[in-house]
């Protein structure tokens, strides 16, 4: 999508690692005109599909979730990072490699708000080595409901998530995919 690759490249800041920040329009303020462009885009692939529920994981893929679910009239449900003890048996849990933080933590959804009618489509901002990705998918198939898709804003292509995950059967739509990110800032995107 040429209007975030245009976004990314006057807006983003790349990181040693390739980590790239772009928490002055997406995940730490947002830009609501902006990102609900994205909404708009993520209604037009997945408008045909029968979407009822559109999951994500705290805490930045949230106000994200909100504006795609906009487009689609249904609710956002997220995915908690869990510290709550005792609650199994209410909730769907999975585990999840943080791409950001490198530790493991729990992730959980009520089973009040999943299940086996609903057909989700999940939305993050990022796309990296899949983890995230994965144990949202997980949770959906725990729950018995049907998946849509996904739909990344920013997937990494030099790291494994996507092709991983792709390889499953799994629809995953990516808005911009990045197959080349350089220390000194240079970005390439995939044509
Ligand atoms: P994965 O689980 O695919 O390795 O990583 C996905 C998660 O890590 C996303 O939810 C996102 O929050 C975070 N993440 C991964 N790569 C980046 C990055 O380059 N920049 C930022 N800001 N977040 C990232």
């Amino acid at each position: 999508m040429k209007l975030l690759e245009d976004k990314i490249l006057t807006d983003g800041q790349v990181y040693p690692g390739g980590v790239l920040k772009v928490g002055s329009f997406l995940n730490h303020q947002i830009d609501v005109p902006f990102v609900n462009e994205l909404g708009k885009e993520f209604y037009r692939l997945y408008k045909d599909e029968g979407v009822n529920k559109i999951l994500t994981i705290e805490a930045s893929g949230i106000g994200i979730a909100c504006l795609v679910a906009q487009n689609f009239n249904v609710p956002v449900v997220f995915a908690k990072k869990n510290q709550t003890k005792n609650i199994a048996g209410e909730v769907y849990t999975s585990k999840v490699v943080s791409f950001t933080h490198g530790r493991e933590y729990d992730i959980i959804v009520s089973k009040e708000f999943l299940g086996p009618d609903d057909k989700v489509l999940i939305i993050d901002d990022f796309l990296a080595n899949g983890s995230a990705l994965q144990g949202l998918i997980k949770l959906v198939e725990d729950s018995g409901a049907k998946l849509a898709g996904c739909g990344i804003v920013i997937e990494k292509g030099f790291q494994p998530g996507g092709d991983m995950i792709r390889k499953t059967g799994v629809r995953v739509e990516s808005l911009a995919i990045i197959d080349d990110m350089t220390d000194d800032g240079q970005i390439t995107f995939r044509s």
